[in-house]
Protein backbone atom coordinates (compact mmCIF):
# COMPACT_ATOMS: atom_id res chain seq x y z
CA UNK A 1 0.00 0.00 0.00
CA UNK A 2 1.09 3.36 -0.94
CA UNK A 3 1.77 5.68 1.72
CA UNK A 4 -0.66 8.06 1.84
CA UNK A 5 -0.46 10.51 4.56
CA UNK A 6 -4.22 10.13 5.84
CA UNK A 7 -6.21 12.19 7.53
CA UNK A 8 -7.57 11.00 11.32
CA UNK A 9 -11.07 9.73 10.10
CA UNK A 10 -13.56 12.61 10.90
CA UNK A 11 -15.84 10.60 13.17
CA UNK A 12 -15.96 14.04 15.28
CA UNK A 13 -19.12 14.12 13.39
CA UNK A 14 -20.48 11.54 14.91
CA UNK A 15 -22.11 12.70 17.49
CA UNK A 16 -24.39 15.01 15.81
CA UNK A 17 -28.13 13.62 16.07
CA UNK A 18 -30.85 14.94 13.27
CA UNK A 19 -32.98 18.26 14.26
CA UNK A 20 -36.59 17.90 14.05
CA UNK A 21 -38.31 19.92 11.12
CA UNK A 22 -39.83 22.68 13.00
CA UNK A 23 -36.69 23.55 15.24
CA UNK A 24 -35.18 26.55 14.55
CA UNK A 25 -31.35 25.31 15.27
CA UNK A 26 -31.89 23.23 11.64
CA UNK A 27 -28.99 23.66 9.35
CA UNK A 28 -30.64 25.43 6.21
CA UNK A 29 -29.28 22.79 4.25
CA UNK A 30 -30.65 21.30 0.76
CA UNK A 31 -29.92 19.01 -2.21
CA UNK A 32 -29.24 20.25 -5.45
CA UNK A 33 -30.05 18.49 -8.41
CA UNK A 34 -29.82 19.80 -11.65
CA UNK A 35 -31.40 16.86 -14.12
CA UNK A 36 -32.82 15.92 -17.37
CA UNK A 37 -36.19 13.98 -17.32
CA UNK A 38 -34.77 10.99 -19.02
CA UNK A 39 -32.36 10.59 -16.25
CA UNK A 40 -34.87 10.01 -13.74
CA UNK A 41 -33.69 5.95 -13.19
CA UNK A 42 -30.26 6.63 -12.56
CA UNK A 43 -31.24 9.52 -10.57
CA UNK A 44 -32.88 7.22 -8.60
CA UNK A 45 -30.20 4.75 -7.91
CA UNK A 46 -28.59 7.92 -6.51
CA UNK A 47 -31.24 9.16 -3.92
CA UNK A 48 -32.25 5.39 -2.73
CA UNK A 49 -28.67 5.24 -1.77
CA UNK A 50 -28.57 8.56 0.00
CA UNK A 51 -31.92 8.53 1.82
CA UNK A 52 -30.69 4.73 2.97
CA UNK A 53 -27.42 5.83 3.79
CA UNK A 54 -28.17 9.41 5.37
CA UNK A 55 -31.31 11.24 4.42
CA UNK A 56 -34.04 9.43 5.80
CA UNK A 57 -33.07 10.46 9.61
CA UNK A 58 -32.13 13.90 8.59
CA UNK A 59 -34.93 15.01 6.20
CA UNK A 60 -32.98 17.52 4.21
CA UNK A 61 -35.26 18.80 1.50
CA UNK A 62 -34.51 18.64 -2.14
CA UNK A 63 -34.63 21.11 -5.24
CA UNK A 64 -34.38 19.93 -9.04
CA UNK A 65 -33.57 21.76 -11.42
CA UNK A 66 -33.76 21.58 -15.21
CA UNK A 67 -33.64 23.50 -18.58
CA UNK A 68 -37.42 22.01 -19.39
CA UNK A 69 -39.90 21.47 -17.39
CA UNK A 70 -40.00 18.43 -15.48
CA UNK A 71 -42.65 15.80 -16.47
CA UNK A 72 -45.16 14.67 -14.38
CA UNK A 73 -43.89 11.30 -14.29
CA UNK A 74 -40.64 12.34 -13.33
CA UNK A 75 -42.41 14.10 -9.79
CA UNK A 76 -44.42 11.39 -8.91
CA UNK A 77 -41.45 8.88 -9.21
CA UNK A 78 -39.09 11.23 -7.24
CA UNK A 79 -42.09 11.45 -4.40
CA UNK A 80 -41.73 7.38 -3.88
CA UNK A 81 -38.30 7.99 -2.57
CA UNK A 82 -37.83 10.40 0.21
CA UNK A 83 -40.36 12.08 2.76
CA UNK A 84 -38.50 15.36 2.48
CA UNK A 85 -39.80 18.51 0.92
CA UNK A 86 -39.46 18.26 -2.84
CA UNK A 87 -39.47 21.60 -5.24
CA UNK A 88 -39.12 21.62 -8.83
CA UNK A 89 -37.69 24.52 -10.63
CA UNK A 90 -37.15 25.57 -14.18
CA UNK A 91 -34.01 27.06 -15.46
CA UNK A 92 -34.53 31.28 -16.95
CA UNK A 93 -33.68 31.08 -20.34
CA UNK A 94 -30.79 33.85 -19.62
CA UNK A 95 -28.92 31.15 -17.18
CA UNK A 96 -28.57 28.57 -20.03
CA UNK A 97 -27.80 30.55 -23.41
CA UNK A 98 -25.29 31.91 -25.46
CA UNK A 99 -23.98 35.41 -24.54
CA UNK A 100 -24.55 37.63 -27.45
CA UNK A 101 -20.64 38.39 -27.34
CA UNK A 102 -20.18 34.88 -27.84
CA UNK A 103 -18.46 34.75 -31.55
CA UNK A 104 -20.39 31.31 -32.91
CA UNK A 105 -17.83 30.64 -35.26
CA UNK A 106 -14.97 30.79 -32.95
CA UNK A 107 -17.06 28.42 -30.92
CA UNK A 108 -17.51 26.13 -33.66
CA UNK A 109 -14.07 26.18 -34.77
CA UNK A 110 -12.87 25.62 -31.03
CA UNK A 111 -15.76 22.68 -30.46
CA UNK A 112 -14.06 21.12 -34.06
CA UNK A 113 -10.43 21.37 -32.42
CA UNK A 114 -11.70 19.55 -29.54
CA UNK A 115 -13.30 16.64 -31.88
CA UNK A 116 -10.53 16.04 -33.53
CA UNK A 117 -8.76 15.43 -30.53
CA UNK A 118 -11.38 13.41 -28.99
CA UNK A 119 -11.84 15.25 -26.01
CA UNK A 120 -14.84 14.03 -23.83
CA UNK A 121 -18.12 16.45 -24.30
CA UNK A 122 -16.20 18.23 -27.37
CA UNK A 123 -18.89 19.02 -29.61
CA UNK A 124 -21.86 19.20 -26.71
CA UNK A 125 -23.07 22.32 -26.62
CA UNK A 126 -25.57 21.56 -23.52
CA UNK A 127 -22.44 20.43 -21.47
CA UNK A 128 -21.55 23.64 -21.90
CA UNK A 129 -24.62 25.50 -21.12
CA UNK A 130 -24.41 22.90 -17.66
CA UNK A 131 -20.75 23.59 -17.05
CA UNK A 132 -21.65 27.51 -17.41
CA UNK A 133 -24.85 27.47 -14.82
CA UNK A 134 -23.09 25.37 -12.64
CA UNK A 135 -20.29 28.22 -12.44
CA UNK A 136 -22.44 31.31 -11.95
CA UNK A 137 -26.13 31.06 -11.85
CA UNK A 138 -27.15 27.55 -9.50
CA UNK A 139 -26.95 29.85 -6.41
CA UNK A 140 -29.19 32.10 -7.79
CA UNK A 141 -31.78 30.23 -8.56
CA UNK A 142 -35.18 31.45 -6.50
CA UNK A 143 -35.83 27.91 -5.13
CA UNK A 144 -32.34 28.16 -3.27
CA UNK A 145 -33.51 31.50 -1.71
CA UNK A 146 -33.03 31.61 2.23
CA UNK A 147 -30.93 28.42 2.45
CA UNK A 148 -27.30 28.67 3.69
CA UNK A 149 -25.45 25.23 2.41
CA UNK A 150 -26.19 22.87 -0.53
CA UNK A 151 -25.11 19.69 -1.39
CA UNK A 152 -24.58 18.58 -5.29
CA UNK A 153 -26.13 15.37 -6.33
CA UNK A 154 -26.02 13.80 -9.86
CA UNK A 155 -27.62 10.87 -11.18
CA UNK A 156 -25.78 7.28 -11.09
CA UNK A 157 -23.57 8.15 -8.36
CA UNK A 158 -23.39 5.74 -5.17
CA UNK A 159 -23.14 6.64 -1.34
CA UNK A 160 -21.29 3.40 -0.37
CA UNK A 161 -21.04 4.31 3.23
CA UNK A 162 -23.69 5.16 6.49
CA UNK A 163 -23.42 8.88 7.56
CA UNK A 164 -24.34 8.69 10.90
CA UNK A 165 -24.04 12.29 11.33
CA UNK A 166 -24.76 15.92 9.48
CA UNK A 167 -22.22 16.77 7.18
CA UNK A 168 -24.22 20.21 6.99
CA UNK A 169 -23.98 20.93 10.67
CA UNK A 170 -20.59 19.39 10.36
CA UNK A 171 -19.67 22.46 7.72
CA UNK A 172 -21.71 25.38 10.20
CA UNK A 173 -20.05 24.47 13.30
CA UNK A 174 -17.04 24.65 12.18
CA UNK A 175 -17.14 27.57 9.59
CA UNK A 176 -16.32 25.69 6.55
CA UNK A 177 -17.35 26.87 2.96
CA UNK A 178 -16.53 24.00 0.54
CA UNK A 179 -16.64 20.57 1.18
CA UNK A 180 -15.43 17.28 -1.49
CA UNK A 181 -14.80 13.70 -1.79
CA UNK A 182 -12.73 13.90 -5.26
CA UNK A 183 -9.77 15.40 -6.48
CA UNK A 184 -8.34 14.94 -9.59
CA UNK A 185 -6.51 16.34 -12.65
CA UNK A 186 -7.84 18.12 -15.22
CA UNK A 187 -7.80 17.33 -19.25
CA UNK A 188 -5.84 20.16 -19.78
CA UNK A 189 -7.29 20.51 -23.45
CA UNK A 190 -10.13 21.72 -21.48
CA UNK A 191 -8.94 24.49 -20.05
CA UNK A 192 -6.59 26.15 -22.51
CA UNK A 193 -6.51 29.99 -21.46
CA UNK A 194 -8.41 29.40 -18.14
CA UNK A 195 -5.14 30.12 -16.07
CA UNK A 196 -4.04 32.45 -17.63
CA UNK A 197 -7.17 34.21 -17.49
CA UNK A 198 -7.41 33.65 -13.82
CA UNK A 199 -4.66 35.75 -13.29
CA UNK A 200 -5.35 38.63 -15.28
CA UNK A 201 -8.66 38.87 -12.85
CA UNK A 202 -6.12 38.89 -9.71
CA UNK A 203 -3.94 41.06 -11.20
CA UNK A 204 -7.32 43.27 -11.50
CA UNK A 205 -8.71 42.76 -8.32
CA UNK A 206 -5.81 41.81 -5.78
CA UNK A 207 -8.09 42.90 -3.29
CA UNK A 208 -10.36 39.68 -3.73
CA UNK A 209 -7.21 37.53 -3.46
CA UNK A 210 -7.18 36.16 0.33
CA UNK A 211 -4.00 36.40 1.78
CA UNK A 212 -3.45 32.73 3.06
CA UNK A 213 -4.94 31.50 -0.30
CA UNK A 214 -4.27 27.87 -1.33
CA UNK A 215 -2.80 28.84 -4.27
CA UNK A 216 -0.24 26.99 -4.53
CA UNK A 217 -2.56 23.44 -4.54
CA UNK A 218 -3.31 24.62 -8.09
CA UNK A 219 -0.32 25.44 -9.16
CA UNK A 220 3.78 23.99 -8.56
CA UNK A 221 5.32 26.68 -10.09
CA UNK A 222 4.43 29.79 -8.21
CA UNK A 223 2.02 30.80 -10.25
CA UNK A 224 3.22 30.37 -13.88
CA UNK A 225 1.38 27.58 -14.52
CA UNK A 226 -1.75 25.35 -13.76
CA UNK A 227 -1.15 21.69 -12.38
CA UNK A 228 -5.00 20.91 -13.48
CA UNK A 229 -5.52 19.98 -9.41
CA UNK A 230 -9.51 20.30 -9.21
CA UNK A 231 -12.24 19.34 -7.03
CA UNK A 232 -14.98 17.32 -8.84
CA UNK A 233 -17.90 19.35 -8.01
CA UNK A 234 -20.59 16.43 -8.92
CA UNK A 235 -20.68 16.01 -5.27
CA UNK A 236 -20.08 19.14 -3.33
CA UNK A 237 -21.16 20.82 0.10
CA UNK A 238 -20.71 24.41 0.30
CA UNK A 239 -21.56 27.51 1.29
CA UNK A 240 -23.87 29.15 -0.68
CA UNK A 241 -22.74 32.87 0.60
CA UNK A 242 -19.53 31.96 -1.01
CA UNK A 243 -20.57 31.57 -4.65
CA UNK A 244 -22.79 34.52 -3.72
CA UNK A 245 -19.88 37.03 -2.78
CA UNK A 246 -18.80 39.90 -4.80
CA UNK A 247 -14.95 38.40 -5.37
CA UNK A 248 -16.96 35.05 -6.88
CA UNK A 249 -19.18 36.53 -8.66
CA UNK A 250 -16.80 39.27 -10.22
CA UNK A 251 -14.19 36.33 -10.54
CA UNK A 252 -17.42 34.68 -12.54
CA UNK A 253 -18.28 37.55 -15.29
CA UNK A 254 -14.53 37.48 -16.16
CA UNK A 255 -14.46 34.09 -17.11
CA UNK A 256 -17.90 34.42 -18.28
CA UNK A 257 -16.75 37.82 -20.68
CA UNK A 258 -13.67 35.78 -22.15
CA UNK A 259 -15.87 33.11 -23.45
CA UNK A 260 -14.00 30.00 -22.51
CA UNK A 261 -17.01 28.49 -21.48
CA UNK A 262 -18.21 28.26 -24.83
CA UNK A 263 -14.79 28.72 -27.28
CA UNK A 264 -13.29 26.30 -24.86
CA UNK A 265 -14.64 23.88 -22.67
CA UNK A 266 -14.18 25.09 -19.08
CA UNK A 267 -15.43 22.69 -16.74
CA UNK A 268 -17.29 23.91 -13.48
CA UNK A 269 -15.16 21.99 -11.33
CA UNK A 270 -12.10 23.82 -12.10
CA UNK A 271 -13.99 26.46 -12.08
CA UNK A 272 -15.20 26.40 -8.50
CA UNK A 273 -11.39 25.01 -7.76
CA UNK A 274 -9.59 27.93 -8.74
CA UNK A 275 -12.14 30.18 -6.88
CA UNK A 276 -11.25 28.18 -3.97
CA UNK A 277 -7.60 28.33 -4.35
CA UNK A 278 -7.72 32.05 -4.57
CA UNK A 279 -10.03 33.40 -1.77
CA UNK A 280 -10.29 30.47 0.86
CA UNK A 281 -7.99 29.39 3.49
CA UNK A 282 -7.16 25.88 3.59
CA UNK A 283 -8.97 25.43 7.10
CA UNK A 284 -12.01 26.53 5.17
CA UNK A 285 -12.39 23.56 2.99
CA UNK A 286 -13.07 19.52 4.05
CA UNK A 287 -12.23 16.51 2.47
CA UNK A 288 -14.96 14.47 3.37
CA UNK A 289 -12.88 11.06 3.91
CA UNK A 290 -15.46 9.19 5.52
CA UNK A 291 -18.31 9.83 2.71
CA UNK A 292 -17.74 6.36 0.73
CA UNK A 293 -19.20 7.93 -3.18
CA UNK A 294 -18.64 6.73 -6.48
CA UNK A 295 -18.83 8.59 -10.16
CA UNK A 296 -18.13 6.82 -13.24
CA UNK A 297 -14.43 6.23 -12.73
CA UNK A 298 -13.14 7.42 -9.80
CA UNK A 299 -14.47 6.56 -6.10
CA UNK A 300 -14.02 7.90 -2.46
CA UNK A 301 -13.67 4.97 0.26
CA UNK A 302 -12.30 5.53 4.02
CA UNK A 303 -9.40 3.79 4.66
CA UNK A 304 -10.33 3.83 8.72
CA UNK A 305 -11.67 -0.20 10.03
CA UNK A 306 -13.86 1.06 12.11
CA UNK A 307 -15.88 3.30 8.95
CA UNK A 308 -15.02 0.41 6.79
CA UNK A 309 -17.65 -1.97 8.99
CA UNK A 310 -20.83 0.50 7.45
CA UNK A 311 -19.72 1.04 3.64
CA UNK A 312 -19.88 -1.26 0.71
CA UNK A 313 -16.68 -0.17 -0.90
CA UNK A 314 -12.70 -1.19 -1.21
CA UNK A 315 -10.47 1.07 0.30
CA UNK A 316 -7.65 0.03 -1.58
CA UNK A 317 -8.72 1.38 -4.93
CA UNK A 318 -9.99 4.41 -3.59
CA UNK A 319 -8.56 7.39 -5.94
CA UNK A 320 -6.76 9.64 -2.90
CA UNK A 321 -4.58 6.87 -3.08
CA UNK A 322 -3.61 7.37 -6.76
CA UNK A 323 -1.89 9.57 -8.68
CA UNK A 324 -4.79 10.90 -10.86
CA UNK A 325 -5.91 12.23 -7.25
CA UNK A 326 -4.81 15.56 -5.81
CA UNK A 327 -5.93 14.88 -2.53
CA UNK A 328 -2.57 14.06 -1.08
CA UNK A 329 -1.35 17.33 -2.65
CA UNK A 330 -4.41 19.05 -0.86
CA UNK A 331 -3.62 17.34 2.73
CA UNK A 332 -0.08 18.01 2.33
CA UNK A 333 -0.71 21.84 2.58
CA UNK A 334 0.82 23.93 5.09
CA UNK A 335 -2.21 25.15 7.52
CA UNK A 336 -2.39 28.97 7.33
CA UNK A 337 -0.28 30.90 9.99
P1 LIG B 1 -20.15 14.56 -16.20
O1 LIG B 1 -20.35 14.16 -14.76
O2 LIG B 1 -19.17 15.68 -16.34
O3 LIG B 1 -19.84 13.42 -17.10
O4 LIG B 1 -21.52 15.21 -16.74
P2 LIG B 1 -23.02 14.72 -16.49
O5 LIG B 1 -23.60 14.25 -17.77
O6 LIG B 1 -23.12 13.81 -15.30
O7 LIG B 1 -23.72 16.10 -16.14
C1 LIG B 1 -23.49 16.77 -14.93
C2 LIG B 1 -24.81 17.10 -14.25
O8 LIG B 1 -25.56 18.00 -15.04
C3 LIG B 1 -25.72 15.90 -14.02
O9 LIG B 1 -26.45 16.13 -12.83
C4 LIG B 1 -26.64 15.92 -15.22
O10 LIG B 1 -27.88 15.34 -14.92
C5 LIG B 1 -26.77 17.42 -15.46
N1 LIG B 1 -26.94 17.78 -16.88
C6 LIG B 1 -26.03 17.64 -17.88
N2 LIG B 1 -26.51 18.12 -19.05
C7 LIG B 1 -27.75 18.58 -18.77
C8 LIG B 1 -28.79 19.19 -19.58
O11 LIG B 1 -28.64 19.43 -20.78
N3 LIG B 1 -29.95 19.51 -18.93
C9 LIG B 1 -30.15 19.26 -17.60
N4 LIG B 1 -31.32 19.60 -17.06
N5 LIG B 1 -29.21 18.71 -16.83
C10 LIG B 1 -28.02 18.36 -17.40
MN1 LIG C 1 -21.77 13.09 -13.79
Amino acid sequence: TPDVPFLTPPTAGAHIPPVPLDQPERVKGVFVVLVRNKELHELRWSLRQLEDRFNHKYNYPYVFLNDRPFTDEFKNTISWITKANVSFGLIPQEHWSLPEWIDRYKMLEGMNDLVKKQIIYGANLSYRHMCRFNSGYFFHHPLLDGYDYYWRVEPDVQFTCDIDYDPFRYMQERDLKYGFTISLHEIPETVPTLWETTRKFMKKHPEYVEQHNTLDWVSADEGRSYNMCHFWSNFEIGKLDFFRSERYQKYFDYLDQEGGFFYERWGDAPVHSLAVAMFLRKEEVHWFQDIGYVHTVAHNCPSDKEMQKKCHCNPETSIDRSEYSCTRRWVNLPASP
